[in-house]
């Protein structure tokens, strides 16, 4: 590979990856030449400019980005090809299973050959074809089919939620900031970089406040980096290139501009990655229990077939080799009986239609695992700003020292006007200082109000509790006063520090320096010394201070967010001359976010406002709802604890009057002191990211499954962290996204519980068609093995002759597993969910999903399919307890054709009956009986399927099935329904326990 841009020296790690193909090289090689022999960290920022022919004032076009995403290709990393159709379909048959099945298929082949060879020349030699052994292949084809289409159906579900994450990433282009899908980003793009950014591309730096970047992912450095625009001298390690900024790395801190240098396999990752893998395994805990317990059905199905086989040689011997076929056959026919063939696959297929379900509700579950943890919950950690409340910030009130004003008008429309409590003319000295207040409030901000497309609408770019501070500004033309500073620096806000400040310069004097700064008011106070009061500046009195803090609580029990203003002129035009700040060996002020210290000190108090921000109407409901589920709500905010204490009474977080816990406190508390504190509190207020992975942590250590929502880049740690970390989908950053397990499309906590709700109903299905598949499996095991077991009893047996007589064929078993089966037990994994979800408590994520009260389900009903099976059987046979004599002239063998189908055919029925059951365990099957119509469409289904095999008569030949007689009919369904009436009876029995 040429490689004139990067000096491979330079690399940690040599290039070891080809491009995959020569379409790819062309493109890389296209990238570099349009770079010619510019190294973009050697050279200046418009030298790079030039050479990838951009203005970065206004970013390419997109007709150009156009042509060069098709000249480059996509922005990603080549993955490893997709798996080929085929070899999915080939997969199917990869299971211990389905080599049982090949096994069998092949002694019943040796078997017919025998019986061929053995049979006398010209007489009836047995079968024409092997039936058993085509009719297991036919059957193992179908299955394999239908098993490729579900898992595609579930494949896609799953590429649609990963359409629906994909990242984005701010670009410049046309001339303003747009959202891209960073899969078309392209070489030459300039990037708008932001706290919480994943970096998209590799890019060139050409403007930087305070930038940090954590590239361990690259370089393995886990500190983060700074980064500025500065050419370097010479050529560097890639963790040394500090005005590149590379992909896959992540803003940790401040903002950036950067040209894109290199995209997709261009990049350093793309040179020093391996092919991407293709998704990880996601094997969930439901899916390792299923694998459990069919190991042990198979493992006791082993044993039961050794004994059985055992049983069989002492009792009667093995008299020729076709006893001994017979006897394989027979321990075939059990281990078919006894494994649940479809469970993985409807399994699979249950999962992706819940997620999609929930995506089509704004909760977009990034894995399939997660919806199982969703319904465990048993705390959510909810932010309160823009998830509990609407994040639709208005200043209503402007406190300044010498009063205090109202701001009218709604929204963010900057209509309004600002009037007095008492409904007086606004005093010129509050004016004055409301002025002030506002002017600080929108110069140290970096919100944007912009007209809509629509006159008279608005739309805000940035945070809203800073839009609304501009609004505010607007309402009362405070903002037109202070148009002669512009910004020459920023100490950005951060939720740990809770304020901000920007450093202007006073254009009309000749360019001295002021700093304006706005914060939480409790935390800004504290950096003050002086107040603008009447048109003056003086000492701020503790009596002052007091006042204000008073004023700060007051505000705050009305539900007011509060945000204090401040000032400091720094009485020079030059940065490096204010006393107390370091400058480098050039004499300049490098990293100005890194000396707040300096800064943010001697301020003047100029006032404050009191933002409202409305709490979502619909989150009252879902507090309440997760309540009676037993999951409990905790808020965590950085906003001052009376104003969320307020707003989590008003939400029913907290009782009236309910108190909040803060940042301070919970640093001052040992492990003990925190666990019994977050055990108890539920409000959050005052606290920094890092508090909320201590306290999920601790609500962790207590057994709790918790939730924890999460937007900023510091709260990453937190979402990871938690069992349901939760992104959100509109105000989230890209890192945090990554490390959550589900996005809330709408930011909304309703949502959270409507998933939890909806996780709930999932796995409630999840259980019913587990109920309902095992039963038959244990029905089938029962039936073939009390069928030897009682032979003679049953007259099973041909009296006449030795050997074994299988009571079911192993196809015949196979048919009930993969076709009757599975339409009924995928109908149930979509049945409506009850109402009752969400009125108990959580499950534990420990408790078995088949716990022991469902085997009780499963053995009963399976024993009860059985005994009505054998006697369906034993009807229609000469011998046994129920004595047909009608049947004496068909010989036993016809006989024994007729008794099959009647067997099969009842635990056919019996299934449809017990599908019928199996949607609760202890509610009566007639209620809600008709609300799945998916069911009743699977049972005509499996009707239809089970006539054809009974009536066509190829079927017959293949499954060893003969048409019944109309009597015939009414005996099966009169059996099968017994099932029904059993399990009726149980669950009075059960309701009665469970009210004493
Ligand atoms: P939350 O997201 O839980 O509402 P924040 O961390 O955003 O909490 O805010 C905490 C406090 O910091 C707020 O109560 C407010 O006083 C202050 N604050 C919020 N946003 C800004 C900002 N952009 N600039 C300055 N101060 C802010
Ligand atoms: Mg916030």
């Amino acid at each position: 590979m040429d490689d004139r841009i990067i000096d491979p020296s330079a690399l940690n790690r040599e290039p070891h990856v080809e491009p995959a193909d020569a379409e790819e090289s062309k493109e890389v090689k296209a990238q570099e030449a349009l770079l010619h022999d510019v190294d973009p960290s050697l050279a200046s920022a418009d030298e790079v400019a030039e050479a990838l022919n951009v203005d970065t004032h206004t970013g390419l076009s997109s007709e150009e980005a156009k042509r060069r995403l098709e000249k480059f290709g996509a922005n990603e990393l080549a993955s490893a090809p997709p798996v080929p159709k085929w070899k999915k379909f080939l997969q199917q048959f990869q299971d211990p299973l389905v080599y049982l099945l090949l096994a069998a298929t092949a002694i019943s082949l040796v078997a017919w050959i025998i019986e061929k060879v053995n049979a006398a020349p010209g007489a009836e030699g047995g079968e024409a074809l092997p039936f058993d052994a085509i009719v297991i292949v036919l059957i193992l084809i179908v299955n394999a089919v239908l098993g490729y289409v579900q898992e595609a159906k579930a494949d896609e579900a799953v590429n649609a939620l990963s359409e629906m994450t994909a990242p984005t990433s701010n670009v410049l282009r046309n001339g303003r900031v747009e959202r891209i899908a960073t899969t078309d980003i392209v070489p030459g793009d300039v990037l708008v970089l932001g706290e919480g950014d994943t970096v998209p591309a590799d890019g060139r730096l050409f403007a930087a406040a305070s930038l940090r970047i954590a590239e361990a992912s690259l370089t393995g450095e886990s500190v983060p980096v700074g980064k500025k625009p500065e050419t370097l001298e010479k050529a560097k390690a890639l963790g040394d290139r500090s005005n590149m900024v590379f992909n896959g790395t992540s803003v940790t801190q401040g903002t950036g501009r950067a040209i894109v240098t290199g995209t997709g396999m261009n990049t350093q990752v793309g040179k020093i990655a391996d092919l991407l893998q293709s998704t990880e395994d996601d094997t969930t805990p439901l899916q390792k229990e299923m694998n459990h317990v069919s190991k042990i059905l198979g493992i006791a199905v082993c044993i039961i077939a050794v004994v059985v086989l055992v049983a069989l040689a002492v009792l009667e011997g093995f008299h020729s080799v076709h006893d001994v076929i017979d006897s394989l056959l027979l321990a075939v026919s059990l281990a078919v009986a006894a494994v649940p063939e479809g469970l993985a696959t409807i399994l699979t297929v249950v999962l992706a239609l819940g997620v999609q379900r929930m995506a089509a509700h704004h909760a977009i579950v990034k894995k399939l695992h997660s919806v199982e943890t969703l319904g465990s919950a048993s705390v959510i950690c909810s932010d309160k700003t823009g998830t509990l409340t609407r994040n639709e910030m208005t200043v209503e009130r402007v406190v300044v020292p010498s009063g205090e004003v109202e701001l009218t008008g709604t929204g963010y429309a900057p209509e309004g006007d600002m009037v007095s409590l008492n409904g007086d003319a606004v005093p010129e000295n509050i004016a004055q200082e409301v002025y002030a207040t506002l002017g600080a409030g929108t110069l140290a901000n970096d919100g944007e109000l912009r007209e809509g497309p629509k006159p008279g609408t608005w739309e805000i770019v940035g945070d809203p509790t800073e839009v609304s501070l501009v609004v505010a500004a607007r309402k009362t033309h405070a903002d037109k006063r202070f148009h002669h500073f512009t910004r020459v620096a920023e100490i950005p806000f951060t939720s740990e520090r809770k304020r901000m400040s920007v450093i202007t310069k006073n254009d009309t004097d000749s360019g001295k320096l002021t700093v304006f700064a706005k914060g939480a008011p409790d935390v800004l106070l504290s950096y003050c010394d002086r107040i603008f009061v009447n048109g003056a500046v003086r000492k701020l009195t503790e009596g002052d201070r007091q006042d204000i803090l008073k004023k700060v609580e007051e505000l705050s029990r009305e539900a007011y967010r509060t945000l204090g203003e401040a000032y400091r002129p720094l009485e020079t035009a030059s940065l490096s001359e204010v006393p107390g700040i370091r400058t480098n060996a050039a004499g300049d002020v490098s990293d100005i976010s890194e000396q707040a210290d300096v800064i943010e000190h001697q301020l003047v108090w100029t006032g404050m406002v009191g933002i409202i921000d409305p709490p979502r109407v619909e989150v009252r409901d879902a507090v309440a709802e997760a309540h009676r589920a037993g999951v409990r709500t905790v808020m965590i905010t950085g906003d001052h604890p009376l104003t969320a204490a307020r707003i989590a009474s008003d939400l029913g977080i907290i009782e009236q009057g309910g108190k909040a816990l803060t940042g301070d406190e919970l640093d001052s508390m040992d492990e003990k002191q925190l666990d019994k504190a977050t055990s108890e509190v539920s409000v959050y207020a005052r606290v920094a990211p890092e508090h909320k992975l201590k306290i999920v942590e601790s609500l962790q250590r207590q057994g709790n499954i918790a939730a924890m929502t999460g937007d900023g880049v510091n709260d990453a740690p937190a979402v990871k962290a938690a069992d349901i970390g939760v992104a959100m989908g509109i105000t989230g950053t890209e890192v945090t996204k990554q490390s959550a397990k589900m996005i809330l499309a709408d930011d909304n906590f309703s949502t959270i519980v409507a998933a939890v709700r909806e996780g709930r109903g999932i796995f409630d299905n999840i259980r019913k068609f587990l109920r309902y598949l095992l039963s038959s499996n244990v029905g089938e095991v029962f039936t073939v093995f009390l069928g030897v077991v009682l032979a003679g009893f049953l007259g099973i047996k041909n009296p006449d002759s030795v050997g074994v007589t299988v009571p079911l064929l192993a196809t015949q078993l196979l048919w009930i597993n993969l076709l009757t089966d599975a339409a009924p037990a995928l109908a149930m994994g979509v049945d409506p969910t009850t109402e009752d979800v969400m009125n108990r408590k959580p499950r534990k994520l420990t408790d078995r999903v088949i716990d022991g009260a469902m085997w009780g389900d499963i053995v009963y009903i399976g024993l009860i399919m059985a005994i009505v099976t054998l006697i369906g059987m034993d009807m229609h046979l000469s011998g046994g307890v129920f004595t047909d004599r009608s049947v004496d002239a068909l010989g036993h063998d016809a006989q024994m054709v007729e008794a099959r189908t009647m067997g099969f055919t009842i635990l056919v029925f019996a299934q449809l009956f017990n599908a019928i059951a199996s949607r609760s365990h202890l509610q009566s099957a007639f209620k809600g009986l008709f609300s799945n119509k998916w069911l009743w469409g699977a049972i005509a289904l499996s009707i239809v399927l089970q006539l054809l095999v009974i009536y066509v008569p190829w079927l017959n030949t293949a499954f060893g099935t003969t048409p019944l007689p109309p009597m015939a009919w009414l005996e099966c369904i009169g059996l099968a329904a017994i099932v029904l009436v059993a399990s009726e009876i149980r669950k009075i029995f059960l309701r009665m326990r469970a009210t004493h």
